[in-house]
């Protein structure tokens, strides 16, 4: 069974360079590389109990990074 991203309907396919490995955090919608969306983890986290399973980052679509993290607009930011 290969995977379909939920974002823009590519089907995982190695040959064509499409590799959906990742869930959206949020609403567990299957992400390929160029759909993920990802942010630093003590931000995705400071309001949820959930656990990260020791990873440094969440995974999210485009649309729940805009709903649940409206201030994050790229992993890196600039000092305040
Ligand atoms: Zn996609
Ligand atoms: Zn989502």
């Amino acid at each position: 069974m290969s995977w379909k991203c939920g974002e823009c309907n590519a089907r995982e396919n190695k040959d064509e360079d499409v590799v959906v490995d990742a869930v959206c955090h949020h609403c567990g919608k299957p992400l390929c590389r160029k759909d993920q969306r990802t942010v630093a983890v003590d931000e995705a986290f400071a309001d949820t109990e959930f656990d990260t399973g020791g990873s440094r980052e969440a995974v999210h679509c485009d649309t729940c990074r805009k709903t649940y993290h409206p201030r994050t607009t790229t992993a890196v930011r600039q000092p305040a």
